[in-house]
């Protein structure tokens, strides 16, 4: 009969030994990547490391060269030439590094009832309430008037002080626990609480001018700075292991930095492949995969048309699209895992489970698949049978029950290229909150699958 099992049960302890391992790396590259910019240049200088060389800077290309460009500090595109022309098609692995988090607003700074406060912006689909009363770091950048940039970080090394929105005492929380979810944090509401020393000289806001002083002594900014700076707030703790067994990964931003990650890993452990391999970093898809360092930015097609001039010393736009109509792509990004506590939102038959591997998501969208691309049953029968080919132990979903909800990756943005394409990732509890779960045994398999999909003939 046909069932997924959970994976675990067919783990040798030496497999047990290598996904907790590699389970590891996945840990520290989560701390040390908590923004879309961070999580960008750590997975630049970790390319790096594995002799990946600057794209725009390369005259030509030959089979397994291995390059990099980067796109606004916000996203990163790795290549490994293949030994066929990149016109026969491309492999693409595609996740996306920004997370649900509290931005600062341009105008953040301002003093009440002897404290000093941050107004914020959220980004992302969070439930309000969940970011309150926990410890959050602040990371960013600023670029003062004479166009120096000042990265700002507090919160994240050990001995930092951290920030924190704060939420109401339930003594006086009668009216606050009647309203909806929705409305017991409202947007205006998530105020981020920075300081509370007054400074002796000023008769008016003085929490205010007292830490602007202080940002001023240690960062060198005034007000007016925070008008060209983006300062973004997020879980100011660890990844760290979860369950007695150690079993699972809880962590800010698994959302999608799990599928980064991994694809990293698989890139990493790709030589000469016979199709170019690329593994694409994208940024706002959370809030729609818009601007020049989303999904549906030019920028893409500008890397994708490097590559085929830089390998044939021509390029004209017959091959740019050639190249797309025979390219392949993973949009790798999580999936909602069955949570025994909220066990009514799936169709138990088409839901993804914690340890039962790499999860494809054929569709999402919601209300009769609106918003989606529906990946190809053909296309879904040769990812079927790369996986099984190479061992990869995966499982096959939607997002949850018809007509709950829905969702939607960029997959839809990839397949207008007139690409083949299907969701791959990993299954998560708890998604886009402060504190994400996801399964190593998962998210070792997310990296065997990615792999197995690079080494395609
Ligand atoms: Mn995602
Ligand atoms: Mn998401």
């Amino acid at each position: 009969m046909f069932q997924k099992e959970n994976g675990w049960k067919t783990v040798s302890p030496e497999q047990k030994a290598q996904i907790y391992s590699f389970s590891e790396g996945y840990k520290t590259y989560l701390d040390k990547g908590k923004t879309e910019r961070l999580a960008c240049s750590v997975a630049l200088e970790m390319a790096k490391a594995q002799g990946f060389e600057n794209l725009e800077e390369k005259k030509s290309l030959k089979a397994g060269d291995k390059v990099y460009i980067v796109n606004r500090d916000k996203n990163l595109f790795l290549a490994i030439i293949g030994q066929e022309d990149v016109e026969k098609g491309i492999s693409f692995v595609i996740s996306h590094i920004d997370c649900p988090r509290i931005d600062l607003k341009q105008n953040p700074v301002y003093s009440d009832s002897g404290l000093a406060m941050f107004k914020t912006h959220y980004y992302g689909g969070i439930k309000k309430y969940q970011w309150t009363a926990i410890p959050l770091a602040l990371h960013g950048v600023v670029l003062k008037a004479n166009g120096e940039k000042v990265e700002i970080s507090l919160g994240d090394e050990p001995g930092d002080p951290v920030l924190c929105i704060t939420d109401l005492l339930p003594h006086l929380a009668t009216d606050q626990m009647q309203k909806k979810a929705t409305e017991i944090i409202t947007g205006e509401g998530l105020n981020i609480l920075a300081g509370s020393l007054p400074d002796e000289e000023s008769e008016k806001d003085a929490e205010k001018e007292a830490l602007l002083k202080l940002l001023a002594e240690k960062y060198d900014i005034c007000e007016e700075d925070f008008l060209s700076a983006e300062l973004e707030a997020v879980p100011a703790f660890n990844a760290t292991d979860v369950g007695f067994d150690r079993s699972m990964i809880g962590a800010y931003g698994h959302d999608d930095r799990v599928c980064v990650y991994t694809s990293l890993m698989a890139m990493f452990e790709t030589e000469n492949p016979t199709k170019t391999a690329v593994c694409l970093l994208t940024d706002k898809e959370e809030i729609g995969s818009m601007g020049s360092t989303g999904m549906r930015s030019a920028f893409f097609e500008y890397a994708v048309a490097l590559l085929i001039e830089k390998t044939t010393g021509t390029y004209n736009e017959l091959m740019l699209k050639r190249t797309f109509r025979n390219s392949m792509c993973l949009s790798s990004d999580v999936c909602a895992g069955v949570d025994p506590n909220f066990p009514e939102v799936h169709d138990k038959m088409n839901a993804s489970y914690m340890g039962r591997g790499v999860v494809l998501v054929k569709y999402t969208g919601s209300r009769g698949k609106a918003g989606t691309s529906d990946a190809n049953a053909e296309f879904m029968g040769i990812i079927r049978r790369c996986f099984d080919e190479g061992d990869v132990c995966w499982q096959s979903a939607e997002l949850g029950k018809v007509d709950l909800g829905g969702g939607g990756t960029i997959a839809q943005y990839v397949a207008n290229l007139d690409m083949e394409v299907v969701d791959c990732g990993v299954p998560l509890l708890s998604m886009h909150a402060p504190f994400e779960i996801a399964s190593k045994y998962d998210i070792y398999m997310a990296y065997k699958g990615y792999k197995a999909f690079y080494a395609q003939k």
